[in-house]
């Protein structure tokens, strides 16, 4: 679709630092992360909503592989697979690794989204898509 920012990632014309792919799924790390860690796992194909991909279960069971990476390989104790999608007119699960004193408590702060360095952000893509390659 025309100017859907998640389109034109899935077509490799933006920068991303990648986390995970498979022939329909592309997860990578949101730039603006809650905690760090935090991915993003889109349909490559446009859809509006999450339960507009139409392997939902699938979609789901590749969330569920990112974030079992997240806690093996970022020491996560949970994981939060979050659909909202208002802000991103392209299906996404935000998948957001949570950790002992992250800040947010029982509830999510959105507040506390904040960017990372570059250089955190390649290691985390790194470690994960290195663990993500043998599952
Ligand atoms: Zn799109």
């Amino acid at each position: 679709m025309e100017d859907c920012v998640f389109c034109k990632i899935s077509a490799g014309q933006l920068p991303i630092y990648k986390v995970y792919e498979d022939k329909d799924y592309l997860g990578f790390l949101d730039i603006l992360p809650l905690t760090p860690g935090h991915t993003l796992l889109i349909p490559k194909v446009h859809c509006r909503w999450v339960d507009d991909v139409a392997e939902f279960g699938e979609y789901f069971e590749a969330a569920k592989k990112i974030g079992l990476a997240q806690r093996k390989i970022l020491g996560a104790f949970t994981v939060h697979y979050l659909t909202l999608g208002f802000e991103i007119p392209h299906a996404h699960i935000r998948i957001v690794p949570r950790f002992e004193n992250d800040g947010h408590g029982e509830k999510i702060n959105w507040d506390l989204a904040h960017k990372l360095a570059d250089d955190q952000m390649k290691d985390i893509a790194q470690k994960l898509r290195k663990e993500l390659l043998t599952i």
